[in-house]
């Protein structure tokens, strides 16, 4: 029964993506071409999956790129709400401030009226009220000048805090601006890139009959990894991992079919024909 399981037949692509332990419907052979067109149909498929996964690579990469200049965005961000606080903080220590020294002032003037004061009176008690009053002003005044110091100190600490916060958000923005630079240039040469490859891509899909192409899609879209032509490898499905029979293994080399895997549906094919494509392409991978 193995050797007629060749190919798909048209109606099982809807299955040939699935990656199922089940074999695939009972497949015919599609493709009984001459050697070279056969050849020439794998090699067209490979060069086509090498130069589809290129641009996948691409998007991949460009996916990414943005997302470390999210990163640094962040952090700006982050910094700038910190310098926000502490100048709110600095400005409400340094109003804290200046109300004091105007209660200071307020009371010495006050303190000044008591001495004034002090200076007519009558009798014993009003002397002792007055002076008890002076007293108790003056006791304030130290208190406001003590908070004072205290603000004054930590007015300090907040101001070194903002030069540092400043400094470390100026070298987040250079950073940022740098790396944008970057990116906007990567992003240009990929795009360059990837136009290249589209065209190539279009140029191979040229080659491949509409049937096999539109498998091919169909297999790719399914595939997390987008693979829908794998080589075999270590005598398995370079997809799926599936062992295949030594025989199946010849038919593959011989180049006369298309063959698919009976797990997965990727077509399959040799070391040759990856090396066949990748004179094609250019690429050496
Ligand atoms: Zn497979």
């Amino acid at each position: 029964m193995k050797e007629k399981a060749e190919t798909k037949t048209k109606a099982a692509p809807k299955k040939a993506a699935a990656k199922t332990a089940q074999a695939a419907p009972k497949p015919k052979v599609v493709s009984e071409e001459r050697d070279a067109a056969v050849e020439q149909k794998l090699v067209s498929l490979y060069a086509l999956q090498s130069v589809d996964s290129a641009i996948d690579n691409i998007r991949i990469l460009r996916g990414e790129l943005p997302l470390e200049v999210q990163d640094l965005e962040d952090d700006i961000a982050g910094y700038q709400s910190k310098i926000e606080k502490l100048k709110a903080d600095m400005d409400e220590i340094a109003k804290n401030i200046s109300d004091r020294k105007a209660a200071i002032t307020e009371i010495k003037a006050q303190i000044k009226k008591y001495e004034k004061q002090l200076r007519e009176v009558k009798n014993s008690r009003e002397y002792d009220a007055l002076n008890k009053e002076i007293e108790f002003q003056n006791l304030e005044n130290q208190l406001h000048e003590k908070k004072i110091r205290e603000a004054t100190i930590t007015l300090e600490k907040r101001k070194a805090d903002l030069e540092r916060n400043e400094e470390a958000c100026a070298e987040r923005q250079k950073d940022l601006e740098a790396k944008k630079g970057e990116l906007d240039e990567i992003v240009a040469e990929t795009e360059k890139d990837e136009k290249a490859l589209m065209k190539k891509s279009e140029e191979y899909q040229g080659k491949i009959e509409p049937r096999w192409l539109r498998l091919y899609e169909r297999i790719r879209n399914n595939a997390h990894n987008g693979l829908a032509v794998v080589c075999v490898e270590r005598d398995a499905c370079g997809g799926c991992f599936s062992k295949i029979p030594p025989q199946r293994q010849i038919d593959i080399r011989m180049h006369k079919k298309i063959i698919a895997c009976e797990y997965c549906g990727r077509f399959l094919v040799d070391e040759s024909i990856k090396e066949k494509a990748e004179e094609v392409t250019g690429q050496g991978k």
